[in-house]
Parts: structure tokens; sequence; C-alpha cells
């Protein structure tokens, strides 16, 4: 319903709420390890975006967080959301490059007060689009 009587409902969107294919559980409640293959049962799984992972692996994929910055979000994230995050990336990118270029443009012909807020801006989107292009690799 819309906030009028005559406006017309909005679209029901239903998510795919069917598990990904790591999240399989065997009969007898075991599960497997998506980074080194290991059955595991499932009480001793950490659960990740894609199924589950043992303890171990998910001990190294913090360490490898915590001293090189490795991210494991190949476990968490599909492919499809990953190319989602750098597209979106992108589309952050896009007018933060325009909004520069609007205000190097306007610090040349006009005041220099609106330029900086259009550079200052479009620096801003700039680094927003590549934290999130960062976050699907
Ligand atoms: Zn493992």
């Amino acid at each position: 319903m819309g906030i009028y009587r005559d406006d017309a409902p909005p679209p029901l969107f239903v998510p795919d709420l069917t598990p990904p294919a790591g999240a399989a559980v065997d009969a007898d409640g075991h599960v497997t390890c998506l980074a080194c293959g290991v059955k595991l049962p499932l009480s001793k799984a950490d659960v990740v975006g894609l199924g589950y992972r043992c303890l171990a692996c998910t001990e190294k994929a913090e360490l490898a967080a915590l001293t090189a910055g490795a991210s494991d979000v190949a476990v968490n994230l599909s492919a499809g959301d990953r190319k989602a995050l750098r597209r979106a990336g992108w589309k952050l990118i896009a007018p933060g490059v325009l909004a520069i270029v609007a205000g190097i443009a306007v610090a040349a012909f006009a005041s220099a007060r609106p330029a900086g807020y259009l550079i200052f801006g479009g620096i801003g989107s700039c680094m927003l689009g590549f934290w999130r292009m960062r976050a699907a690799r």
C-alpha cells in the first residue's frame, strides 16, 4: 500500500534465500570446510557467507588479515556479489571525478569557496568508491 489509496503498491522484492552449495550438511551432521576441504561436525564449524570453515582455517584467515591485510571475502561473498560491489564503487568514483573536474573549472572561472566544496566532495566520493572496490578483493 502506498501513501495514498490510488498509489500502486511497491514491488515486492523476495531475495534468493536458497543456501549456497558450501552450506550442505551431511546426514550424520558433518560439513566440509570451504578452505581446506576437511570434514568436521557442524557444531565445531564456523559459519561464513558461502558455507562453513574449520577453526584452523578461520584462525589462518584472521592471522593473514592482521599481518598482511589479506581479505577472506571469497568465502563470504559470491562472485556476483563481489562484482556488484566493484560496480557500486565505480558508481561513486565517476561522479567524484566529475565533481573534481567541475571544482577545478569553477576555481578557474568563479569563486574559490564553491570550488573547494566540489573538490572536497569529489575526493570523498572517490575515496568511498575505492573502499567499496577494495572490499570486493
Ligand atoms: Zn579448513
